[in-house]
């Protein structure tokens, strides 16, 4: 008798404790949990528990003018060996990829031993010149679009426009247009980095290719106020609508589920941008491999649906990979 009252108030304390450890394991889920719709769920965070649904961009991997140099590259390499000067792409697979076969990067035109490519960013005007003086034969790359730009700041300092290029001074493209407007110009991604002392009278602004509208236009009202400081303004569109519309995409994946993993290489200036821009609407992260993709990832273990979009430099192979290792974590 005196065994059974025992052994019954024994019972009775271990299924209280199990009863509190329970409560506490699931509150600890559930405040862990980033989403406030998990942590509502009476057992915890449920995203844990089922397979991610993955949804992707329609708009993936390579855009045309990356495509364009990479194949140019490629098809020049089965007949001589091919330089290229700095990065063809900024992803650090794909330039694997062409050193395999052949294609090597340089940073100089005196390492060039062969055939130069001009990456899809474009070059400045010095390095056709240094090109033609070393008798080096090159196959230029140079995206339409990007090129289209180039044309436009010099025929804007032609005119006698100051010209301001909102985009990041040490970005190949950048160097290009700047070196093609001449002295009076100059690049940054702020009002104050690149109007200082007595404004010009004549002011055109354009923009790096692969910047995104939203911050042109808050950068373009920020130089024009007050307006009347201006006399004669110019603004040049030169944007690239498939960087544009891979942006516009993020934004509604990122509003649409729990984590964006961009596919991109951080040197990637469209990948960094789509970044920031879904972060503003929701969760994003860069991912430049598959390796990356981890299940203890915290955002990503609790995320129930995962939106995949990606830089204008990432393989479809690479982002293959990723979508793979994402749903085997379900
Ligand atoms: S991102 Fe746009 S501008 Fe840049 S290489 Fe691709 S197509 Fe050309």
């Amino acid at each position: 008798m005196l065994w059974s009252v025992t052994f019954e108030a024994q019972f009775r304390i271990d299924k209280q404790r199990a009863g509190i450890s329970q409560r506490e394991k699931q509150q600890s889920t559930n405040n862990w949990c980033l989403y406030p719709r998990h942590r509502s769920s009476p057992k915890g965070c449920r995203a844990e528990r089922m397979a991610k649904f993955v949804k992707k961009a329609t708009e993936l991997g390579f855009c045309p003018g990356v495509k364009r140099a990479i194949e140019t590259t490629k098809q020049a390499a089965q007949s001589a060996p091919v330089f290229t000067l700095g990065k063809l792409v900024h992803n650090d697979a794909v330039v694997r990829e062409l050193e395999s076969m052949g294609i090597k990067v340089v940073h100089s035109l005196d390492d060039a031993l062969g055939l130069v490519a001009i990456s899809a960013h474009g070059a400045p005007p010095r390095v056709y010149d240094e090109l033609q003086h070393k008798g080096l034969k090159f196959i230029d790359t140079t995206c339409p679009i990007v090129r289209k730009a180039q044309q436009k700041a010099s025929q804007l300092a032609n005119e006698g426009y100051f010209v301001v290029v909102y985009g990041d001074p040490d970005h190949t493209e950048v160097k290009g247009l700047l070196d093609r407007a001449g002295p009076n110009s100059k690049a940054g991604l702020s009002v104050s980095s690149v109007l200082r002392g007595r404004l010009p009278k004549r002011l055109a602004i354009l923009s790096q290719t692969t910047r995104l509208s939203h911050e042109v236009q808050a950068f373009v009202s920020e130089v024009l106020t007050p307006l009347e400081k201006f006399q004669d303004i110019k603004i040049a569109v030169t944007l690239c609508q498939h960087v544009a519309r891979r942006a516009r995409e993020a934004v509604s994946l990122a509003s649409s589920t729990d984590l964006v993993v961009v596919v991109g290489d951080p040197q990637s200036s469209n990948s960094n941008r789509l970044v920031e821009r879904c972060n503003q609407f929701g969760h994003a992260k860069l991912v430049s491999s598959a390796h990356m993709i981890d299940r203890e990832w915290q955002e990503l273990k609790v995320a129930e649906t995962v939106g995949v979009t990606s830089g204008t430099s990432s393989p479809d192979w690479l982002i293959d990979e990723v979508v793979d290792a994402i749903e085997r974590l379900g």
